[in-house]
């Protein structure tokens, strides 16, 4: 089954000698592999001399986050603009870290627009703190959808992929169920499709939530998604190449 692997590194690693060595690894197992699609999104200060290492097809590369205006006062901050203008193809929009340090829905709302604007894939993270057993989270999810793609037309709702990420199984010991992530997938699916028409069917999923080398494989074949958005696996060179080849086709 063909799969994507988004290789987000955080704020990983501390210099840009270890992040061309987690590269070098990334991308060997990456030309490897059958059937993989890897993205990897390192720190913004990294990205372009990072782009400039590779010349192959089977790695794009993604912002971690980005500022929807294309300029502007705004001290520290990076644009989706200025990712693009780094050669970065995709922007991680909403992802939980980012939403715990005041990131909205209407937030990311605009940064998907600005990524479609911009000609680039917004990546765009919804998942739940936690659930109670009421099915209250569903209701969560639905409303993360809503908000982020309102100013997305229905002919170019697809080009959005969504990870899916439970912050209680980001960073946690093991990944959700496939089964519960199939449930969850199948969900994404039906709200989309009531806002945006019947192109919501045909959208990407990703599940993201301590994905490694030993669970990937079941998850991708029976959780109903398109591949990983993938956090500590993806920082460590051996890891992240296990787990590109366990997902490799026969
Ligand atoms: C993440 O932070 O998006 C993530 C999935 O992290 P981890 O793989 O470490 O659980």
């Amino acid at each position: 089954m063909k799969s994507i692997v988004v290789a987000n590194w955080k704020m990983h690693p501390a210099t840009f000698k270890e992040a061309k060595q987690l590269f070098e690894a990334t991308k060997k197992a990456a030309e490897k592999a059958k059937g993989v699609s890897v993205i990897v999104a390192p720190p913004a200060i990294y990205l372009r001399e990072i782009v400039k290492l590779y010349k192959g097809r089977r790695v794009a590369f993604a912002m971690q986050d980005g500022n929807a205006e294309a300029v502007g006062a705004c001290t520290g901050e990076i644009s989706i603009a200025q990712g693009k203008d780094s050669k970065a193809g995709y922007v991680i929009i909403a992802h939980a870290e980012r939403r715990s340090m005041g990131e909205t829905n209407d937030g990311a709302r605009r940064k998907v627009s600005a990524a479609l604007n911009s000609k680039m894939t917004p990546v765009l993270c919804v998942g739940e703190a936690s659930r109670d057993g009421t099915g209250e989270h569903f209701n969560f999810i639905k409303e993360q959808l809503r908000i982020g793609l309102a100013d997305v037309t229905a002919p170019k709702v697809s080009q959005v992929i969504i990870a899916y990420e439970p912050v209680w199984a980001i960073g946690a010991t093991r990944p959700m169920e496939a089964h519960d992530m199939h449930e969850m997938a199948i969900f994404i699916r039906k709200s989309i499709v009531e806002t945006h028409g019947k192109d919501g069917m045909n959208m990407k999923i990703l599940y993201g939530g301590s994905i490694d080398e030993t669970n990937a494989a079941g998850m991708l074949r029976d959780g109903d998604i398109a591949g990983f958005l993938v956090g500590r696996a993806s920082t460590e060179a051996t890891k992240c190449a296990a787990l590109i080849h366990s997902l490799s086709e026969a």
